[in-house]
Order: C-alpha cells, then structure tokens, then sequence
C-alpha cells in the first residue's frame, strides 16, 4: 500500500482562522491514524499579501494545537524548499514542459484587448456573465515581440468533463465548456495558485488533497495539469464552510476568529480540536474525544458535507468539559503561566496549586477563569472585595473569626477531612451557627464572597496563612 501523505497548504495572508484549523486537523488525524505523513507548506507567492509574521503565526498557531507535521518549516524534509516562494525554479521548469508539449503557450493579448473581447461578447449575448476570453495566441499567433510582458496560459479542452469522486461531496463531475485558458503564470513570473499547488503537491508526492470547499473551482483546472504532466491524480476531500450563527460568513464580529486567541482566552489545545472537528465530523452521539480517540475514529465518510455554524456556547462547554478531564498536576502546569500573566508567580508544580485544582476546577471553564480563581492563594494578602469587606468583616464578627482562628490552631493534619467535623461539632457545642461563621472567614481568607468550601481553602492557604489572614481581618473589623 502507498503511503498516506497528506499537506496543509496556508497562504500566509492572516492570522490561522479556525476554519483553516479544522481543515489542517482533518489531514492530521489522517496522517496519524494511517502512520502516513503530514506535510506544512507555506503558499506565499502572492507577495502583495503574503507576510512572514503571519506564517510565523501559522507556526505558532499549529505548534500551540499540536498538530505536528513531518515536512515543512521548521523540521526540513527531502522535498523541500516548503515556502513556495523559494521553488521558482521548480515551477519555471514545468511551465516550460508544457508549453512544449504544447499544453500551455505564451500569451501576449493586453488588457485592454481582454477588455475589449469582454465588451464584445457583453453586445452580442446581452449579458456580462460567462465571458471566457479566447486568446489568439492559443492557436500559434506569433508575437511582435516575444520578450514583451505576457502570461503564460494552459490550454483546456472544449469539450467533454472532468470527473472526481470528492471523498465528502461525492461525484463531481464539471463540463469543459464552462473553463478558459486559465493562467498559470503571471507577467512578473510568479506562478498562480493552481501551478504552485500542483507542481507542488506532485512533488512532495500527496495523496490526498483535502482544504476548503470554496477551492472545489480549482479542482478541474488542477486535475487537467495533473494529467498534462502525466501525474497520477489525489484523492479530493472539500471541506465545507464553518459559518456564522446566522449563516453569515464567519468573522470577527462573530468569534475570535484566530486560534490564537482561544489559547489567550484559556482554552486548552485538544478542547479546540474537539469542538473544532465535531463541527462537521460525527460519531454517534459523542460529544467530547480526547485526542488519542479522535486519531483512532475518525473517517471521511463522517464528515458531513455542509456547511456547519459556530455555535460559542457549546465550544464553551467542551472547553470546560476537558478542563476536568485533566489530572490535577497537568492542570496546575497549564495554569500556572495564567496566574504568572496576572502578575501571581507560581512554580506550576507547587503542592498548593496542585491541592486547589479539585476544589477550583468544577467551577471554571477557562484557564483564565481558573488562574482568577486562583489568585488569593498565592499572594501575601488577598485583593479584597471592598464591599464584601463592609458587609461581612464588621465589630460584630470580630468573636467569631477570634472564635474560629483559636478552634482551628489545634487542628492537625490541617485539612478539609479533619477541620470540617472539628469545626462543626465545636460550632454546635457553642451554639453558633454556618451562617455567622462562613462568610466572614471567607471574605477573610480570599476577598471575596465566592469560593470553594471553607475548610477546601483553609486546608490549600495551610495553618499559617489561615490564621495570619484571619488576625488580619480581625484587625480590620475590629477598627
Ligand atoms: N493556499 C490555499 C489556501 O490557503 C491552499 C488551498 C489548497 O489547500 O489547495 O486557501
């Protein structure tokens, strides 16, 4: 069997939408559920749009999701150049087979002469659309000038179809006499779209061409240089649209639109892969995949093939969703840099961290929800809530945090097993009540009036910090 080798092909014109992503994602779980390759090319020979800082981005983006690749920037390979802009050479060389095997020529006709053809055709027909414009030079018309700017064209048959089986469309079949002479290179040398692609993916020896369905119009041109250049033809997968809410086309008014600010949200990378592969791909009626499972079930015949909206709530929930799922210790490392970005330094592995992942985490949906919530457990005094403050730590609460710091200082081990019934049966034995009790000593301990259970934050704060905390906002009631 050949091997699958699949490619993810950006032009790096912006930043990496998620649309792009979940083509790119697609492709990947191929390439590792089949042990084939997964290739990274940079298609930047549009030079007034192409930037480097934003394939940089597009590095960035799918080094973030994890979607490694096995050729391309950064890693090498034997097909490199992966920038198309440095295979100039590779491309001026198969212009030149064929236009002497004759199934491309040179093509001098200006502007103004397309223009004028367009005109014509617009009198004759009465109408503007499918206007293809016939080109003399086609049939051998020789130029005045050989060395005047001119394009160069392929030839594309008038009659008959082009035919592929798309592995999420189905058959395709498309008419010849809707296609022109298109053109595969242009005056200043550089290739289109449809030449770079080609030369490209036949080069790096791709199997399986899937992207986006808004190209399933260059499918026919390819196919016919592909069989020019007696290349054997990919398989085609077009992925549909991600849409808006509204079946608007998708964009900033409607989502962060770039992965990269899911990852400054706090959105972990295999939460974005699943929302992102559900959008379009099913497997029954489960939701939510780790990563490991997403390589091993997913197929093509499952991906839907129209288009899908996004829908932010439920990104939302998967999100929190695989927030739980990680182990306590991967969660502490992975917030530990968005308590850092809050100006909150914490080692990703200390123990308090770990310790306050359970109580925290059934809370939060993002990281950054989760570091928020974080926070007063790592700094000398927390931020407080000014208004909580007023409320709760007034002159009459001054006995009770008094009470509780002096109930508590015996307490060993210092945690939410042994303080809960320790605290409880001697709240009883006073005659105190929760209620006299819980707040004040929360907003004491974290500033706020919400948080997990009293004793869960006493026990991750540890005896000290309960207890210099609680004499602090004694002291502040007291006065
Ligand atoms: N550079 C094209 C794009 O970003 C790639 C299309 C393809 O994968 O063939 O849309």
């Amino acid at each position: 069997m050949t091997e699958v080798r699949v490619r993810f092909a950006p032009s790096p014109t912006g930043t990496l939408h998620i649309g792009g992503v979940r083509t790119a994602l697609y492709s990947w779980l191929y390439a590792r559920q089949q042990g084939g390759k997964f290739i990274l090319r940079v298609e930047d020979t549009d030079q007034g749009r192409s930037t480097e800082e934003s394939a940089r981005v597009i590095v960035e983006s799918l080094r973030w999701l994890g979607l490694d690749w096995d050729e391309g920037p950064e890693v090498g390979g034997p097909n490199g150049p992966y920038f198309q802009s440095q295979r100039l050479d590779i491309y001026r060389e198969v212009v030149e087979k064929l236009i002497a095997s004759g199934h491309a020529y040179r093509c001098y006709a200006t502007k103004e002469e397309i223009e004028a053809a367009r005109e014509a055709f617009a009198a004759r027909t009465g109408r503007k659309e499918g206007f293809t414009f016939e080109s003399p030079y086609r049939d051998g018309k020789q130029p005045a000038d050989p060395s005047a700017p001119h394009v160069v064209r392929f030839k594309a048959p008038r009659e008959g179809t082009t035919a592929w089986d798309d592995l999420i469309k189905g058959r395709i079949e498309i008419q010849h006499s809707t296609l022109q002479d298109f053109v595969l290179v242009r005056p200043d040398g550089m290739p289109l779209y449809n030449l770079g692609c080609v030369v490209d993916d036949i080069t790096m020896g791709v199997t399986l061409v899937a992207r986006g369905d808004d190209h399933m119009i260059n499918t026919t041109p390819q196919i016919l240089i592909y069989q020019a250049l007696g290349a054997k033809v990919p398989e085609f997968a077009h992925v549909p649209m991600v849409l808006a809410p509204n079946g608007q086309k998708l964009s900033k008014r409607h989502a962060a639109v770039g992965v990269l600010e899911y990852r400054d949200m706090g959105y972990l990378p295999d939460a974005v892969l699943n929302y992102l592969v559900r959008l379009g791909w099913s497997y029954g009626d489960q939701e939510i995949f780790t990563r490991a499972e997403l390589i091993e079930k997913f197929s093509w015949d499952r991906v839907g093939a129209q288009a899908s909206r996004y829908d932010a709530k439920k990104f939302a929930y998967v999100q929190g969703e695989h927030l739980r799922m990680l182990d306590d210790a991967r969660l502490a490392e992975e917030v530990a840099p968005f308590l850092e970005a809050r100006g909150v330094k914490v080692a990703p592995d200390d123990p308090r961290l770990v310790k306050a992942m359970p109580y925290l985490k059934p809370r939060a949906v993002t990281l950054v929800e989760l570091a928020e919530a974080a926070e007063y457990f790592f700094v000398d005094e927390p931020a407080m809530d000014e208004k909580a403050a007023a409320k709760f730590l007034t002159p009459e609460a001054v006995p009770h945090l008094r009470w509780l710091a002096s109930t508590i200082a015996g307490v060993e081990p210092f945690t939410d097993a042994q303080l809960s019934p320790h605290v409880t049966a001697a709240m009883e034995a006073e005659g105190l009540t929760m209620k006299e009790i819980a707040q004040p000593a929360r907003v004491a301990l974290t500033g706020r009036t919400k948080s997990p259970g009293l004793f869960e934050v006493m026990e991750v704060l540890g005896k000290d910090a309960t207890l210099a905390r609680l004499e602090r906002a004694i002291e502040r009631a007291g006065t």
